[in-house]
């Protein structure tokens, strides 16, 4: 036990908690050494000071100094021994990647509620089911809330920022953006955010966005409809096609390629028909490369301009769409 605890309390270093509890300090002369206010008592003069070589604290104010496990005691009022399960807690929380995500995730579907200007953006690209947003788990990114939120649970600014929750400045770096989860194996491995501001691009964070948007609930299904984008995938569903899956994009990784071949099915390829033809043209390469492995394709053709977003928001229903289905050729 004791020796364990040693090495515990080594892995945590007493100045990046603080920090992360936005505990503001300047360097106090020398190296190691770091002032701010006392986060133990009504302070107005800085008179708490941190060792970080020795992993130490000393209010001159009230007197209290000791370890971390002796700030968590006296900060959050716990016995020693919650202390501890508080401290393994926060080291299970920083550790986990995929929790840090669903947290991230979690929070951004409340937020949506509570910004008018997400939902209206929602409608105007046709997504008006407020149930099935929720199914979709879509969330709102409003900016400046996030790491407040994250770092009260627990998680270190390092971490959100290794995850790219946050950028080098340690700001949120989703801002105005619509959020979707992407999930493989029913955890969040990365964040798709779509700005509501026409100017800014869409972005992942940084890191895989796994297999397919959406397969796991389609894998058995011996039709697929596939689709570019995210809006797409959620305009179907909302209009009742639920045999979908979404790429992310006209090109599809060596992994999302195979998970499409892994047993004989149907595949709608409905990409974009955009001016330039870059949509069709990718339809087309991945059309021969399935059928080389064996999946048969059928292209569907929207109208010139036209993704399967812009077709149900200018008042296409399912009627019309499946009509195209049928008419799809190999
Ligand atoms: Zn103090």
């Amino acid at each position: 036990m004791g020796e364990d605890l040693e090495k515990l309390k080594q892995r945590f270093s007493l100045l990046d908690y603080l920090r992360q509890q936005n505990w503001v300090a300047r360097p106090a002369g020398h190296g190691s050494e770091f002032v701010g206010l006392c986060p133990l008592h009504r302070d107005t003069r800085p008179s708490f000071y941190v060792n970080a070589r020795k992993n130490l604290f000393y209010c001159h104010g009230c007197g209290q100094g000791g370890d971390l496990l002796r700030f968590i005691q006296l900060s959050r009022q716990l016995s020693f021994r919650q202390s501890l399960a508080y401290l393994q807690q926060h080291e299970a929380a920083s550790a986990d990647p995929a929790a840090v995500l669903e947290h991230a995730a979690a929070f951004y579907q409340q937020q949506l509620d509570r910004y008018p200007e997400a939902l209206h953006y929602l409608k105007q690209r046709g997504l008006h089911d407020l149930a099935l947003i929720k199914e979709l788990r879509i969330g709102y990114a409003p900016g400046g809330s996030l790491r407040r939120h994250l770092t009260a649970q627990g998680y270190s600014c390092d971490l959100l920022q290794r995850l790219g929750l946050l950028d080098s400045q340690g700001h949120d770096a989703f801002y105005r953006r619509v959020v979707f989860s992407c999930c493989q194996g029913g955890r969040v491995i990365n964040l798709y955010g779509r700005s509501i501001a026409a100017a800014f691009a869409h972005r992942f964070l940084p890191g895989s966005k796994g297999g397919l948007y959406g397969w796991e609930q389609v894998q058995q299904c011996p039709e697929v409809i596939l689709v570019e984008g995210l809006f797409d995938y959620a305009v179907l569903w909302q209009a009742g096609f639920r045999h979908v899956t979404c790429s992310l994009g006209t090109h599809l990784n060596t992994y999302q390629f195979q998970q499409r071949c892994d047993r004989p099915r149907t595949i709608y390829l409905t990409f974009d028909v955009d001016a330039n033809g870059s949509g069709q043209q990718a339809s087309q390469q991945l059309a021969d490369r399935l059928r080389a492995r064996g999946i048969s394709t059928r292209r569907v053709l929207l109208t010139d301009g036209h993704d399967p977003n812009s077709f149900f928001v200018q008042g296409g229903d399912a009627r019309q769409f499946q009509s195209l289905l049928e008419a799809a050729q190999p």
